[in-house]
């Protein structure tokens, strides 16, 4: 409930309205493997500016791995990813993940550190942001997902859902292009997932290009611009969501609705 009602003040007051200036990524041929596994088998996808992406399919699929080649945490072996028509393969890693921000299913914050300094973190060692700007952007951001007050708590003296939207908060900080959500509301509670997903169909709505894994139907379908389905590293079906969830090209994406819907 507490939840519930700091997400509604957000939305009431301190919701900041601005639009986002999105980047588009284009990925063509890309190919990763682990060893002698094959995990991604010739991915082509375009994002076009201010749009989300949801990528869905089992799990094993290759999406997490798809999502972690375009920020370079790991590095794939071949084929072309650009963001804003600039070769990706070519910037510097901790550029590349200032422009392109990443949200994991199990937070990844600092446990020693209260939210507003695990967002301040980011801005002044990345950016080279001075303390006292990290400070106002860091609760500027805090304020932006419902969670002003919240700055001085650590990790452990906030729910699931307020410690991923401290993690939204620290992506959107710095002023990304894109940002990746890997399966961001699979481990909370569920409770808290509709204002965490809410949060991400809010920051769609306002122009930020986004490409989501998940497995909560319902966004995808109510809220992606396009979406992606993948089996055994490759794109299966692309298209719609209407498209996709009312007429199924392959016997794989129907066999996989069948299990998930
Ligand atoms: P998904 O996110 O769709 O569940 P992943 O991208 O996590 O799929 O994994 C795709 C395949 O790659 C799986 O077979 C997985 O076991 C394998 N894999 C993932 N990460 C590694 C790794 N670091 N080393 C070896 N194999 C991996
Ligand atoms: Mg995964």
């Amino acid at each position: 409930l507490e939840e519930v009602e700091e997400l509604n003040t957000a939305v009431s007051q301190e919701r900041e309205t601005t639009r986002f200036n999105g980047g588009s990524l284009s990925i063509k041929g890309l190919r990763l493997s682990y060893g002698a596994l094959e995990v991604l088998r010739g991915i082509d996808l375009e994002v076009p500016k201010g749009t989300v992406t949801c990528v869905i399919g089992p799990s094993g699929s290759g999406k997490s791995t798809l999502l972690r080649s375009l920020n370079r945490l790991v590095e794939s072996n071949a084929g072309v990813m650009k963001l804003d028509g600039e070769d990706i393969r070519l910037m510097k890693p901790e550029k590349l993940r200032a422009r392109i921000g990443m949200v994991f299913q199990h937070f990844n914050l600092f446990p020693d550190h209260t939210a507003r300094e695990n967002i301040m973190l980011a801005l002044t060692k990345i950016k080279g942001i001075g303390r006292d700007e990290a400070r106002r952007i860091a609760d500027a951001r805090l304020a932006e997902v419902g969670l002003q007050g919240r700055g001085d708590h650590r990790p452990s003296n906030l729910s699931g859902g307020q410690q991923q939207r401290v993690a939204i908060a620290r992506a959107l900080a710095m002023e990304p292009e894109v940002v990746l959500f890997d399966e961001v509301t699979s481990a909370l509670d569920p409770e808290l997932v509709k204002g965490v997903l809410n949060l991400m169909a809010d920051l769609g709505r306002r122009g930020m290009t986004m490409v989501v894994v998940t497995h909560e139907m319902g966004f995808a379908r109510h809220v992606a611009d396009r979406i992606v389905f993948m089996d055994e590293g490759q794109v299966v079906e692309a298209g719609p969501p209407e498209q996709l969830f009312t007429a199924p090209r392959t016997e794989r994406l129907k066999k996989f609705f069948a299990e998930v819907l």
